[in-house]
């Protein structure tokens, strides 16, 4: 499907490949023994197609590629844990709680033949809560005999069963295409899995060197695009090779073309920026050395911030820098930036290409943070180890308590917090701090998410 670029000037500038998209997620939950699995193996058509498999003391889930009436999607089994000392319902219950978070629908397997059990409620009472398709199924309802059975699981309150036989493939394509139905084009949740070399956008207010970086780094070995096999190529993307690694620097075009516009520049810039990041996986932000830091430059870390891209902060015309201003510097630093200190920060010159090549250890560095997964269970033991050395405080009596947690994504890492009662913030970036503290994330915001049950 591949389609050559062509630009402006009729010059083949290569081939893109169709954009890398997100799949939607569904999530299959319910009780061991329920039929799980042999509905998993019934979409994939028996073809085990592993697509990930999280590691972990107990396997955390394992994502399927899977495909119905050409629409694919991503089929997530997150029954892999084992009942822990709460015994198997609340390991169901986490089980479910979990797929609510990482999912865009939930199937959730019932045995007809046993009927609903206790901790089947108890996963109800989870699934009622969310606004996200969940749909009921049915299982071993090999023939029309149980149909009634089936039936009857209209009063679990969550909308219509679908009676299905995971064994024998019976209604399995009927549920498959009402899920497929509810699906959303573009998941809510899942990221896109990006080919090629990785992606770096160039931030900074005008005239801190961006245009200069770049001209320096593809000035001394320009990368010759189409030896890039299996890349997304957009031509206001420029691919750049730095000390023996190639990256793609985004939206180059809006940097070489200098638009200096005078009416709400601001705006524009900020714009070009949001833009940018869009595209990017980690911005390095250039800061001028020789001037205050200001507004400008905190906005600009703070879309960075938002972005949840991985960041570097590059100080720039370093050569300029004499003793005096250097110590005003790190002081400015130290007031200013105190908020991204686990930012990695490099100086350099974009004008005489000074220290320029320690950009790539520190993105190397801050992409791996960025991509960073903490198996569940090692997760849940480190909060276990913090609360009982730290708990939080009491408040009116009542101490909210951490249930337990799991990290839903990466890119950057982005952790959920099951709790009792509402965390204050302190307490939350308490653990912020700890976590930095245990597993570096160093050049990468962290993203930490409460679940209060009531
Ligand atoms: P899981 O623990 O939820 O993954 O359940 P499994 O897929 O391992 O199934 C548990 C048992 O139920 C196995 O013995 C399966 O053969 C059986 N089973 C699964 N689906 C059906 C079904 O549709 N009909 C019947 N009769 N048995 C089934
Ligand atoms: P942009 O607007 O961010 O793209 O900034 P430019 O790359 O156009 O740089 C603005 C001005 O700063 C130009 O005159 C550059 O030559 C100068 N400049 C950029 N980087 C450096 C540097 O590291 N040292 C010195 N001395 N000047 C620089």
């Amino acid at each position: 499907d591949d389609l050559s670029l062509i630009g402006e000037d009729g010059e083949f500038l290569g081939f893109t490949q169709p954009e890398a998209e997100a799949l939607p997620v569904v999530a299959i939950v319910g009780r061991p023994n329920v039929g799980k699995s042999a509905l998993v193996n019934r979409i994939l058509g028996r073809r085990e197609a592993v697509v990930e498999d999280v590691p972990g003391v107990t396997r955390d889930r394992v994502s399927y590629q899977a495909e119905w009436v050409g629409k694919r999607f991503t089929l997530v089994d997150t029954g892999g844990w084992e009942p822990d000392a709460k015994g198997i319902d609340a390991s169901v219950a986490q089980q479910a709680e979990v797929a609510i978070e990482l999912c865009d629908a939930v199937m959730f397997v019932v045995d007809t033949r046993v009927g609903p059990t206790a901790t089947d409620e108890r996963v109800v009472q989870l699934l009622r809560r969310t606004d996200k398709p969940v749909f009921l199924v049915a299982n071993k309802v090999d023939d029309a005999v149980l149909e009634p059975e089936a039936a009857q699981l209209w009063s679990l309150g969550l909308g219509e069963p679908h009676p299905v036989s995971a064994l024998h493939g019976r209604g399995v394509a009927d549920l498959l295409d009402q899920v497929i139905a509810a699906l959303p084009k573009e998941s809510a949740v899942a990221q896109p899995k990006l080919a090629g070399p990785r992606r770096v956008a160039i931030l900074g207010r005008p005239n801190v060197g961006k245009s200069s970086l770049l001209n320096k780094a593809a000035g001394e070995e320009r990368v010759v695009v189409n030896d890039l096999a299996g890349t997304t190529r957009d031509p206001v993307d420029e691919q750049v090779e730095i000390a023996g690694r190639v990256w793609t620097f985004v939206d180059t075009a809006g940097i070489r073309r200098r638009v200096h516009l005078q009416k709400g520049a601001d705006f524009y810039a900020s714009l070009r920026t949001t833009a940018a990041l869009e595209k990017a996986e980690v911005a390095v932000v250039m800061i001028d050395v020789t001037q205050e830091i200001s507004d400008q430059d905190l906005r600009i870390v703070d879309l960075v911030l938002e972005s949840g891209r991985a960041l570097v902060l590059a100080f720039n015309k370093w050569d300029l820098l004499d003793d005096d201003r250097r110590r005003y510097l790190e002081r400015e630093i130290e007031q200013d930036l105190a908020h991204v200190e686990w930012a990695p920060r490099v100086n350099i010159s974009a004008r005489t290409g000074r220290h320029l090549e320690k950009l790539v250890p520190s993105l190397e560095t801050a992409l791996e943070s960025w991509d960073t997964r903490i198996p569940t269970a090692k997760f849940n033991a480190f909060v276990a180890e913090l609360v009982q050395e730290h708990p939080h405080p009491l408040r009116g009596g009542k101490q909210p308590r951490i249930l337990f947690g799991t990290q839903v994504q990466n890119r950057p890492p982005t952790f959920v917090l099951f709790t009792s009662g509402f965390l204050e913030p302190q307490y939350r970036r308490f653990i912020q701090r700890r976590l930095r503290e245990r597993y570096g994330f160093e050049g990468t915001p962290i993203v930490l998410n409460m679940r209060i049950r009531e």
